[in-house]
């Protein structure tokens, strides 16, 4: 920390309104006010109302307006001012003024509303002094403006998904794309109606080439409607994660027979191990692995059988190929009588179609860049909290990247000082 009598002192900083004159600086407790005049005549030429010309000074008056931070200093501006009166119809008005917009500065509005698409509404208010109310006007006037510009269109590959919000689960549309793969619409709600709506609504809808998915019957349901005999696959994330899901079944099962506490935590810490495709462990993470498999060689058959089945997305090149994978793979999980992945069997013949589609094309598009892009939004809502309505969050997700990032700092954009 550097020595207060270094630092600027407030009477050296400029305010950089050019309208006004400060004729008087103050600071509390870190605060700045500045108390300032206009530097012009600000009296109307003539009436608003009548378009008379004979205009009084009504009275004196203080506007107190709020502006951006100076190195950390809140700051507040005084403006004396007056009111003014036509002699002729009585009208009184206060001047308007080119920095100011209502109770701030317009370069704090300018702020707050690119914030307000990052950050929490009541930490921004609290930040510069305003109402949370006042926050939520300029987001929601911004959100308005970006939803008259937003066109909605078509991807050549829609994947479609949800997330969790607030107790329920608002459907993701996203365009799956390995490039620049984002969302592009939240419906309030995973239903079908809510999702024609919007497909219904998309421009362009000739680009679509096929629609990656949940398995979640609205969805399919929703696309069949409006695009019949359209390509649906399941995204192998989502059969991974079925397949998971009966492998922590067994992992459950066979923690319950063991007593002690210590091994049942360790187990439970371990899980991933068990779970992770085994390619993206470490040398010190299979070593571990093989040791609970070792310890507890229940597991053995079932961690190989997750690892067959992982297989056939790793190497099957065609539909043919992938189904005769599948179909040794349920041989050897009935000769293991490995019931727990039954439920990832009846997965499969539900969405027989769809999941064996994934294998019909190629490239990184038939699966979800999406994952991320859903991590990122349940992280955004986290941080923005609980109790915005369903148009504030999606405004949120959809808009805020469209607000430009601060540019990296970099050395090399300065000229660099020579050698010699
Ligand atoms: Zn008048």
């Amino acid at each position: 920390m550097r020595k207060p009598s270094h630092r600027k002192k407030l009477v050296e900083y400029d305010l950089g309104l050019p309208e006004f004159k400060v004729i008087d600086r103050q600071e509390n407790d870190g605060d700045f006010l500045f108390v300032v005049e206009p530097v012009g005549d600000d009296r109307p030429n003539r009436c608003e109302d009548c378009g008379h010309d004979s205009i009084i000074i009504h009275k004196n008056i203080d506007l107190h307006i709020h502006d951006l931070d100076i190195n950390d200093h809140r700051v507040g501006i005084v403006v004396k001012t007056k009111r003014y009166r036509c002699k002729n119809c009585g009208s009184t008005f206060t001047p308007e003024y080119q920095a100011l917009d209502g109770r701030m500065t317009k370069r704090l509005r300018d702020e707050i509303r690119k914030e307000s698409f990052r950050e929490n509404f009541s930490t921004l208010a609290e930040r510069y002094g305003v109402s949370t109310p006042t926050v939520l006007n300029i987001f929601n006037e911004q959100a308005k403006a970006y939803d008259r510009e937003y066109v909605l269109t078509m991807p050549k590959v829609l994947g479609i998904d949800e997330v969790h919000l607030h107790s329920a689960y608002c459907g993701v549309l996203v365009d799956v794309n390995k490039d620049d793969g984002k969302v592009i619409e939240l419906t309030e709600t995973r239903s079908k109606e809510h999702i024609k709506t919007v497909l219904k609504s998309m421009a362009h809808p000739e680009n679509l080439q096929y629609v990656t998915m949940d398995m979640w019957q609205p969805y399919k349901d929703a696309v069949l409607d409006i695009f019949p005999g359209m390509t649906i696959i399941i995204d192998r994330f989502h059969v991974i994660k079925e397949l998971q899901k009966c492998l922590e079944t067994i992992r459950r099962a066979v923690s319950k027979s063991i007593q002690e506490k210590k091994v049942r935590k360790s187990l439970k810490d371990n899980r991933f191990l068990m779970l992770a495709s085994s390619e993206n462990l470490s040398p010190a993470q299979s070593e571990r692995l093989e040791e609970i498999l070792r310890d507890f060689p229940e597991f053995r058959e079932p961690y190989e059988l997750k690892e067959a089945f992982r297989n056939i997305y790793e190497f099957a090149e065609s539909v043919e190929e992938a189904k005769s994978m599948y179909a040794e793979w349920c041989k050897a999980v009935e000769n293991a009588n490995a019931v727990a992945f039954e439920p990832l069997i009846k997965t499969v013949d539900n969405w027989h179609t769809e999941i064996f589609n994934y294998f019909k094309f190629e490239g990184d598009n038939r699966t979800n860049a999406q994952t991320e892009s859903l991590n990122r939004i349940i992280k955004d809502m986290d941080r923005t909290g609980r109790g915005y309505s369903f148009p504030v969050l999606r405004a949120k997700i959809i808009f805020g990247k469209m607000i430009p990032k601060r540019r990296k700092f970099s050395f090399s954009n300065f000229k660099q000082p020579a050698d010699e």
